[in-house]
């Protein structure tokens, strides 16, 4: 299972973490990114999502572990 966190700071709003992963985000009435189901899509739809995002406002976390996942931890 993962964490999902999204910096509402950074988001555009451009949708793309929609299109990439469409069962783990939709956008509020802001026309910004939320998390409607952590475990919508794989863990590589998420992985996938985060890597596309053009502000780099995703970040993904092991939730057992705490280990960030995206952007990934060195070593
Ligand atoms: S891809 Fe990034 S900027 Fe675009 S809606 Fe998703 S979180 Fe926001």
């Amino acid at each position: 299972m993962v964490k999902i966190e999204i910096d509402h700071g950074l988001c555009v709003g451009n949708a793309m973490c929609v299109a990439t992963a469409p069962g783990v985000f939709a956008h509020n009435e802001n026309r910004q990114s939320t998390v409607v189901d952590p475990a919508g899509n794989g863990e590589s739809a998420v992985l996938a999502a985060a890597a596309n995002c053009p502000v780099s406002a995703i970040r993904v976390v092991e939730a057992e572990t705490g280990r960030s996942l995206f952007p990934a931890e060195d070593g």
